[in-house]
């Protein structure tokens, strides 16, 4: 059945804003019904029961009335066409019903059905002709494989899930964009439970039209979302949601993220170092590090920590956490967990202590508080006095609340959640007991003062904030050219030798050690008296990718007569372990003593383009496994950041005795070959430069090896 000729015989459908379609002035539910045992019949139930602020059109070939709402045989007798219309048809006739929205001139189709493009190459065509009928038309899809949407301010719950079958539907201002539908409701209703509403949630599905970045876009500029939350299995577009995260970041809007399908396409086949250390997933990290986005492992987690984020927008600075505690042993266990959570315990001032040590006894007045430790006569109540002096230190940056059972326990949590919700500083606040937490939970409750059942629930929102506020603290500034960099990079395709991949270096400003071409072992012999001992000789293969790994490196050599032995002995040994290589010709370098090695490279991200990467290297690069890598190009400040980040960077700062090495000259390393990836573009899908020798400080870096792959 050919169904896409039928579109231009009727109404054309409007191209539909994300914003129009979160909020429709209609709705039409396609296969409505009165039976709750139907897709149609609870999406109804639910659009009445919460009362969709929109008109509510159902679409039934046998009924003149649904749920008290005319009812019409099809989309296009209905005398206005609908914004949006949601599918609940069985799957056979859906390609159809989409075609007819289409020619209806709906404006946006949400397709819950399933058996599409997640379901095999069948499904993928039927997708296909969803996508067709969409640009065709310009009518919008929201999935399919969808849960379809949620949003609480325009009482549009679009959506069959049981989990709508309740009175709430909290409004909030956090925006929750899911590609799966189950965990979109999921983590809606267990934030309802919480307290917590959302603005909008959505599940996209398959995205065969409309995609994350389309409403994580809107979302950005919404000023009535405050915090975004995803649940991210692919990306189509990285560019795209490179730049949407970059512009939350910029406009101070915290994004919180749970990516899963790690995917490793495009890396297994990889044969350089620089390409099997930085895996897809590593490189996702480092552009959501880049946009301040913080992962998450949890989507509850994540919910809960955007909860505080929304509620505490002032200017936050990250810093340590203040431990308060109405027992030892909650004051205790806190700190431990913070210090393994790689949080910092807040060293408080004098002033601070001193005005605790007034109140309580001298070793609990400090970080952490122990309230149980009380100097005051028991008249007094100090609770909301000890709390206060704490958050206001300004090493202070999160209070964790630990609340265990005590006297008083409703009243005193009371005050507490008082001066927590009354303060700046984001408060965590776990209530430990079970059933006889629950006042006290009332009261926070009633308060509107978030809490947590658990102590680790609280420490890992906390953590969540906390990462989030120190991402935003890394410099954020737009790579600038540095000036003497060439137009062009020029480097051949396919495998490019050491020589070729230093001159392309050389020419981006980076030191490469000095190096001529022989053949005979006379002429290596020669070339090495006039360069100067010692030396190092390697043998030159586009066939070996690890020269050591073959006997084709020899270093220290001391005169003529060892370079003309290691030029028989490199061929010899090569000949057995490296069978059918061909040796073009023999370098004969200058031997650069360096007091590090460190590996600097960059690739090509089938999804995000050029990353730089840099860590220690040499030959026990996989050992360590000690690396930073970001989107290329970088600016100084990034790189100087990733070099820092390294584990061993203690060893470039000078160790025992050693001066310093130099650092900067490795930075400016890392920013050369950031732009070199940017300006082989495309045509990259490799490079690397391992080891780049550092020497001491003001002695600046030399390249002494390198390999690239490109293409076209
Ligand atoms: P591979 O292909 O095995 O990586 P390299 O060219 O990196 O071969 O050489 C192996 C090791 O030899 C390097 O990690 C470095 O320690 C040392 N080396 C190579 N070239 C030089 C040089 N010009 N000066 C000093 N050391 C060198
Ligand atoms: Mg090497």
């Amino acid at each position: 059945m050919d169904t896409i000729p039928s579109l231009s015989m009727q109404r054309a459908a409007p191209r539909l804003s994300v914003g129009q379609i979160l909020a429709p002035s209609s709705v039409a539910v396609v296969g409505a019904s009165e039976s709750r045992a139907k897709f149609g019949g609870r999406i109804m139930y639910h659009l009445v029961k919460h009362g969709f602020a929109g008109e509510l059109v159902p679409i039934n070939r046998g009924r003149s009335e649904v749920l008290g709402r005319t009812s019409y045989g099809s989309l296009a007798e209905v005398p206005t066409p609908p914004q949006v219309a949601i599918l609940a048809v069985p799957g056979e006739t859906l390609v159809q019903n989409v075609a007819m929205a289409a020619g209806a001139g709906v404006g946006c189709c949400v397709i819950i059905s399933t058996g599409f493009a997640e379901a095999g190459e069948d499904g993928a065509r039927m997708q296909q002709e969803l996508v067709d009928i969409s640009r065709r038309s310009g009518m919008r899809i929201v999935g399919p494989n969808c849960m379809g949407m949620i949003v609480p301010h325009h009482r549009m719950p679009l959506c069959s899930s049981v989990v709508l079958d309740t009175d709430r539907l909290p409004t909030g201002r956090i925006g929750l964009i899911s590609q799966s539908g189950a965990l979109m409701v999921s983590v809606f209703d267990r934030a309802s439970t919480d307290g917590i509403g959302f603005r909008n949630c959505v599940s996209l599905g398959n995205q065969a039209d409309l995609e994350i970045c389309d409403f994580l876009e809107f979302m950005a500029g919404d000023p009535e979302t405050h915090a975004i939350c995803l649940y991210v299995e692919g990306l189509k577009d990285g560019p795209r949601f490179r730049a949407a995260v970059m512009a939350c970041r910029r406009a101070g809007k915290p994004v919180l993220m749970v990516k899963t399908g790690r995917t490793e396409a495009g890396v297994k086949s990889a044969r350089s170092h620089t390409a099997s250390l930085a895996g897809s997933f590593e490189v996702f990290e480092a552009v959501c590090r880049e946009a301040g986005v913080v992962l998450a492992q949890d989507p509850d987690d994540m919910v809960r920590a955007a909860n505080i984020l929304v509620r505490h927008r002032q200017p936050r600075r990250h810093g340590g956490v203040g431990v308060f505690s109405t027992s030892g042993g909650g004051a205790g266990i806190a700190s431990d967990r913070v210090t393994e959570t790689g949080l910092e315990m807040a060293t408080l001032s004098p002033a601070t202590r001193k005005k605790l040590g007034e109140i309580l006894l001298p070793p609990q007045a400090d970080n952490p508080i122990d309230l149980g430790g009380r100097k005051a006569p028991e008249s007094v109540d100090i609770t909301q006095t000890a709390l206060n002096i704490l958050l206001e230190d300004d090493a202070v940056a999160y209070g964790l609340v630990v609340l265990t059972s005590m006297p008083f326990f409703a009243e005193k949590t009371r005050l507490i959640g008082e001066v927590a919700k009354g303060s700046a500083k984001p408060c965590f606040l776990a209530i430990t007991p079970g059933a006889a937490g629950d006042r006290p939970r009332a009261e926070l409750q009633a308060l509107d003062q978030p809490y947590f059942d658990r102590f680790e629930d609280a420490l890992r929102a906390l953590d969540l904030v906390a990462r989030y506020d120190r991402l935003q603290e890394a410099p954020s500034g737009a790579p600038v050219r540095p000036s003497g960099l060439p137009a062009q990079a020029t480097l051949p395709s396919g495998t490019a030798t050491e020589s070729e991949v230093k001159a392309a270096l050389a020419a981006y400003g980076i030191a490469t050690a000095r190096e001529s071409l022989a053949v005979t072992p006379g002429e290596a012999a020669a070339a090495a008296t006039a360069m100067g001992f010692p030396v190092v000789l390697k043998a030159v293969s586009r066939d070996i990718a690890h020269k050591s790994d073959v006997g084709a490196v020899a270093v220290g050599l001391r005169d003529a007569a060892a370079v003309e032995a290691a030029v028989a002995a490199m061929r010899e040994t090569i000949a057995i372990r490296a069978p059918g290589a061909v040796v073009d010709s023999f370098s004969v370098q200058e031997m650069i003593r360096g007091e590090a090695e460190v590996i600097v490279g960059a690739r090509r991200d089938p999804l995000f383009g050029p990353i730089v990467l840099v860590g220690f290297g040499g030959t026990t690069v996989e050992i360590l496994k000690d690396f930073a890598i970001a989107p290329a190009p970088v600016t100084r400040d990034r790189a100087r950041q990733m070099v820092e980040s390294l584990r061993l960077a203690p060893l470039l700062h000078g160790v025992r005795g050693k001066p310093a090495l130099d650092v900067g000259a490795i930075v400016e390393a890392v920013v050369q070959i950031g732009w070199l990836a940017h300006d082989l573009s495309a045509r990259l899908v490799e490079l690397e430069v391992n080891p780049l020798l550092v020497r001491f400080a003001g002695q600046g870096v030399v390249a002494v090896d390198g390999r690239a792959t490109l293409v076209g």
